[in-house]
């Protein structure tokens, strides 16, 4: 019999046979899901010798739902997904033209999965634009509902803008708008619970992680009370709630600006463990420490709170349309999320399973064709090499 995840007192409860909810995912996503799926259950196999696991359980989103049921996000995969607490998703494509703008936006702001989770780590074999990638090994922490993301904004031109900044100019003495005839604004909250509870959970997977260092990335110098306030914060709950990890040296937190720190993650990214970042700080960073390791395709990602136990863990990269049902594309940033979301089960000795069994294609020099300077693996080529390392 499976069962559901739960939470209790504030912990992840995940049986010997728990459910998995999965979303296929559009264009290649048929192509990295099955065979991700059969290293998972490899992985599980092998690691605790048929003892444990998982119940996959399909749900609709993207062109594939939209093609069976006429919805994009059908509300029977939020309900499940909702139920479930964990889920894993290959990339779905994205509607053109009216109704949700983006369906992975929908899903973080349906089940408030607040903190965007970026491992960055180097694969030996990897081609990449340093000359020591092996030194980046950070953990992002990306705030995933303030800022830029709440999409708050009004076009120049439109009643709206002349209203709000009539508002400024007459209410709030605000006479800095350069242009005010032919100016967008946009507005970007940051409060103090979405950033500490950010935070926090950084801390949290620092700490159990067995990592000590903690940095806040942030603006703060030009915008003292958003961006500073993220600082401000940041480093208030980690007073108040981690005092004697600090105390004992088990902790550091620190921070720093953010147009230093991508510099710093270029020179001395050995600075740097697990970093918590606002959203728009947060987006520039994910991507620019993904292609200093060269693993901007094969990176891993999820969305979680770890106050309800959600998450999602996801394929970063999108539906690669052109070689969609080829065979061809990479299964590693789903695998690699897979193996995120087994440690989040607390299967960390499947989740080694299946980095490992990636750490040892690549260092046989098996890649697809994306990581290669041939012609490369097919995925399912590549499956099977990492399927012989279980063996
Ligand atoms: P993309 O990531 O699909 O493709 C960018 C490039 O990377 C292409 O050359 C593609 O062939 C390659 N690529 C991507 N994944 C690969 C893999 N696993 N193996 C080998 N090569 C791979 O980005 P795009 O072209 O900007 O977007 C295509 C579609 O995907 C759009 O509909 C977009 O909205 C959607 N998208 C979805 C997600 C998501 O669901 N997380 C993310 C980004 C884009």
């Amino acid at each position: 019999m499976s069962d559901k995840p739960i939470v209790e007192n504030g912990q992840l409860q995940i049986t010997d046979n728990p459910i998995i909810v999965y979303i296929e995912g559009d264009g290649v996503g048929k192509d990295i899901w099955p065979n991700a799926q059969k290293v998972f259950d490899a992985a599980v196999l092998k690691a605790y010798n048929g003892q444990k696991k998982i119940d996959w359980q399909e749900v609709l989103a993207g062109k594939k739902s939209f093609d069976q049921t006429g919805q994009w996000l059908p509300d029977d995969t939020l309900i499940s997904i909702k139920e479930n607490l964990i889920a894993i998703k290959g990339p779905l494509e994205t509607p053109i033209g009216g109704g949700i703008r983006s369906l992975n936006v929908a899903l973080r702001q349906e089940l408030d999965l607040y903190a965007c989770v970026r491992p960055v780590r180097y694969f030996k074999g990897v081609i990449s634009p340093l000359k020591n990638p092996e030194n980046t090994d950070i953990t992002i922490f990306r705030e995933n509902t303030e800022d830029i993301y709440t999409g708050i904004e009004w076009e120049a031109g439109s009643n709206e803008v002349a209203k709000l900044i009539d508002f400024l100019q007459n209410e709030m003495q605000m006479q800095k708008i350069r242009f005010p005839e032919t100016s967008s604004i946009g507005i970007k909250p940051i409060s103090i619970e979405g950033s500490q509870r950010l935070v926090s959970s950084a801390i949290d997977y620092a700490l159990d992680k067995g990592l000590r260092k903690v940095t806040l990335v942030h603006k703060g110098n030009i915008q003292k009370f958003t961006e500073g306030g993220f600082r401000k914060w940041g480093y208030e709950l980690a007073q108040q709630e981690y005092s004697t990890e600090l105390a004992q040296g088990k902790l550091i937190v620190d921070d720093i600006i953010a147009d230093n720190f991508l510099q710093q993650i270029l020179l001395n990214p050995q600075r740097f463990e697990v970093v918590a970042l606002t959203n728009l700080n947060g987006d520039y960073a994910s991507d620019a420490l993904a292609a200093q390791v060269g693993g901007i395709g094969i990176s891993p990602g999820a969305n979680i709170n770890d106050q309800t136990g959600h998450a999602i863990f996801e394929a970063t990269h999108g539906t690669a349309p052109e070689i969609a049902g080829k065979n061809l594309a990479n299964p590693c940033s789903v695998l690699l999320s897979g193996a995120m979301m087994l440690s989040y089960m607390g299967w960390q000795e499947a989740a080694d399973l299946v980095e490992k069994s990636i750490e040892a294609a690549f260092s046989q020099s098996c890649f697809t064709a994306d990581l290669s300077e041939g012609d490369g693996l097919t995925t399912s080529q590549f499956t099977d090499v990492l399927l012989s390392t279980f063996k």
